[in-house]
């Protein structure tokens, strides 16, 4: 991987944190170069995993904003993770000058869990069911605070003595009541390409919780008497191929999700590049869904040289991030550039 050779002298930026390794790495594989924007004292992996041929530091993220000139003029484009959005919100992400792959008319109908919700109702997917009031509760419960990070915070319950309980001990902000679904948590990745029209299952991921993850290694009796609480801060990614009959009904899922998105904004365009079905599948292997990404997720970051999935489809090593490269590659040679940039 040398100088660019392909990409009529665009770059490709993102910011150093979530996936950014793996973004960079996969558009050098389609021979664009690269741009990294890093916090101070946050660089040293790439700077040892070379992935960046240029990197900016800045004291904090959003100091980016300052930096859109130059991008410009370096026709950047801006592949976007979950950081990104955390370190500049939703509205300075629309206004955003410098071009970014990805439909931002989406993004409101993911951040709102509310929204949300509509719209995967609306691609008939089965959804936990959501408590309107704590006296609703009649059976296990997830109680979910908004804008909690990596699930900190959030904890069961079975009744509504339960759940004043310990909502007391915490410090007030908003949530919502979700149907606790026992089953097994299952990442879906996915890809849609608006210049094939096709829909590609990338790979899949379960995730590594603290403490969740833990607790099971320690006796019952033990959790009880040490009065564990269980916290869902997620620290890692393991990897996961799914039986093989459950694809066909994957498939669907991520193809109503984006027929159902296409109603959502007025451009009827909807949501393409990468995407993620957070679901839990459970004994009867029902499929439900509690939260689209919209957007590439951490757990992709398992699948630098491609999963078993992009091996049967490409042949080569396919990540999620070399993928993205692939379609801006394709549409600058199509002429289509302004189709998936906004
Ligand atoms: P994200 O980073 O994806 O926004 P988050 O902080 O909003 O994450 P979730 O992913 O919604 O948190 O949930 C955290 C944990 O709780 C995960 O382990 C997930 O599998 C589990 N979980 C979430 N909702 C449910 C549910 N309705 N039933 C069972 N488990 C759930």
């Amino acid at each position: 991987m040398g100088a660019a050779k392909t990409g009529n002298g665009h770059k490709i930026a993102t910011i150093g944190s979530h996936s950014a390794l793996q973004i960079l790495y996969g558009a050098k594989q389609e021979g664009f170069s690269t741009i990294l924007i890093c916090e101070n004292g946050r660089e040293q992996p790439y700077k040892s995993y070379k992935v960046a041929d240029e990197l900016i530091l800045v004291s904090k993220f959003n100091e980016m904003l300052k930096l859109q000139e130059k991008l410009l003029s370096e026709k950047a484009i801006i592949i976007p993770h979950a950081t990104f959005f955390d370190a500049f919100g939703l509205e300075e992400v629309e206004k955003l000058k410098v071009p970014y792959f990805g439909n931002k008319k989406i993004l409101k109908w993911e951040a709102d869990r509310l929204l949300q919700r509509e719209w995967l109702k609306k691609a008939g997917l089965i959804l936990p069911k959501i408590y309107k009031k704590p006296e609703d509760i009649d059976g296990p419960v997830i109680i979910k605070f908004y804008g909690a990070r990596g699930g900190k915070g959030f904890f069961l319950a079975r009744s509504a003595e339960e759940f004043y309980k310990k909502i007391k001990e915490r410090e007030a902000r908003s949530y919502i009541i979700q149907e606790y679904i026992v089953g097994a948590p299952i990442y879906i990745h996915y890809f849609y390409s608006p210049l094939t029209d096709e829909l590609e299952v990338m790979s899949f991921d379960r995730r590594y919780e603290s403490n969740v993850d833990s607790i099971g290694r320690i006796a019952a009796k033990d959790q009880l008497d040490l009065g564990l609480e269980t916290s869902y801060n997620i620290t890692g990614n393991m990897p996961l191929v799914v039986r093989e009959s459950l694809l066909p009904e994957i498939f669907r899922m991520g193809e109503a999700a984006v027929k159902a998105s296409r109603k959502l904004d007025g451009d009827k365009i909807g949501l393409y590049g990468p995407f993620s079905l957070e679901t839990v599948i459970t004994p009867d292997l029902k499929f439900f869904v509690f939260e689209i990404s919209a957007r590439i997720v951490a757990g992709t970051n398992l699948y630098i040289n491609g999963s078993p999935y992009t091996d049967l489809k490409y042949g080569e090593p396919m990540s999620t991030g070399r993928r993205i490269a692939r379609e801006i590659k394709a549409a600058i040679e199509q002429n289509k550039l302004a189709a998936i940039l906004n």
